[in-house]
């Protein structure tokens, strides 16, 4: 086994917003974080193109430009970078554990910030249109449907509002649920269903994504009662039909809430002392880049205190960015 027994002050498990604003704050600060990008480095925003409601780019950013940004800023104050995927941990004492593979890591603080995945429906190739029609994000995309039509799928609170906040562009929404009684929340539900302009389909699942060279022409449509088929052409496909956690790797070692979400408590305290999570990882509710990238940098805060907390265990030195045992 290759092993880096190096004890790293701070190692962050994610390089999306939350990740790489932890890193900013604790490379600024008196840690010397190390950030493990994971599969996706940058995170869910380089699956966009333009990212208008981040504060500082009047005239938007594209999410990958943004996300490199933050890469670079890290960088800049002596972050350093391990490319790979964290497949295993260790959180039952300090120093903390961390596995890519066979190559082990010890640390003293741990921020998780692996995000969230969006759930799909599972159709071939809802992946490939993601930015030409297919969208898992109305506050993102939904300025690009002005006058247009589009389909929501989904039936809880996150289709709902999202339906409802698409009326300010589209020319049509229609919502595609599985069943006949929504799971949004009753307010929710009948701000919806008396919005004149979103149509509900009932009963009914999305059996293929219509495309062609320039993207999302429609959606046929299956009645789960009838069996009925049916085209309905759209500009746009918005998925809403929940998020995923990427919580597997902390399973039995973590508090989790009711829906797999790493419950935190006083900002980003984890159940583990020492053990923090910002960002989508612990965010049912908001899930956006720049509430991410806050909790990001409230982790990185509650690091260095803990880190203040230990000073028999703190024995290591940031100097140029390169974490050194103090002399
Ligand atoms: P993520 O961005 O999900 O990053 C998670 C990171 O964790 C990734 O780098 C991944 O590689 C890493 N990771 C996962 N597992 C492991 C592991 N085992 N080991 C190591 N690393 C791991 N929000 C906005 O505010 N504005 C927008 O315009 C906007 N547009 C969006 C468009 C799309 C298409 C999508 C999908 C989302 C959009 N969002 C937008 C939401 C926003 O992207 C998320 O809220 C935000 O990215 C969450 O940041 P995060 O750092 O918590 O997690
Ligand atoms: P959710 O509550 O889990 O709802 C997911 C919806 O998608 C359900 O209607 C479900 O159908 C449907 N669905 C799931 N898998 C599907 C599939 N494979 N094909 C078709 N449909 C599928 O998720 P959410 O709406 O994202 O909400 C998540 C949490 O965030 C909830 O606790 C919610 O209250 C909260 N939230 C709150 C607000 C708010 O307070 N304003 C806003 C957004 C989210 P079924 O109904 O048949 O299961």
């Amino acid at each position: 086994m290759s092993s880096v027994e190096t004890i790293h002050e701070c190692i962050i498990l994610g390089s999306g917003p939350a990740g790489l604003t932890a890193a900013i704050y604790a490379a600024r600060g008196r840690c010397c974080p190390t950030l493990i990008h994971g599969r996706q480095p940058g995170g869910q925003l380089t699956t966009t193109t333009a990212v208008d409601n981040f504060p500082g780019f009047p005239q938007g950013i594209d999410g990958p430009e943004l996300m490199e940004n933050m890469r670079l800023q890290a960088e800049r104050f002596g972050t350093q970078f391990i490319e790979g995927e964290v497949t295993r941990v260790e959180l039952g004492e300090r120093p903390f554990k961390v596995w890519l593979g066979e190559d082990r890591y010890l640390c003293l603080t741990l921020i998780i910030a692996t995000g969230a995945s969006p759930r799909l429906l599972g159709l071939g190739n809802e992946e490939a249109l993601y930015g030409r029609g297919v969208s898992v994000c109305a506050t993102c995309d939904g300025f690009f449907y002005r006058g247009r039509e589009v389909v929501v799928v989904g039936g809880g609170d996150t289709a709902i509002e999202e339906a409802v906040f698409l009326t300010r562009f589209a020319s049509r929404v229609t919502v595609v649920h599985r069943r006949d009684t929504l799971r949004a929340t009753p307010v929710l539900a009948q701000r919806a269903l008396d919005n004149d302009r979103i149509v509900f389909r009932w009963d009914s699942a999305v059996a293929e994504i219509l495309a062609d060279q320039a993207g999302v022409t429609g959606v046929r449509l299956h009645n789960l009662k009838s069996g009925v088929e049916e085209v309905l052409p759209c500009d746009g496909v918005f998925i809403a039909i929940g998020h995923q956690p990427n919580t597997a790797l902390f399973t039995g070692q973590l508090e989790f809430d009711g829906e797999g979400y790493i419950k935190t408590r006083n900002g980003t305290e984890t159940s583990v002392p020492g053990v923090f999570a910002a960002g989508d990882v612990q965010d049912p509710i908001f899930r956006q880049a720049i509430t991410a990238a806050g909790s990001g940098c409230m982790a990185a805060v509650q690091v260095e205190r803990f880190l203040d907390d230990l000073p028999s265990e703190a024995q290591l030195s940031c100097q140029k960015g390169i974490c050194q045992p103090a002399s």
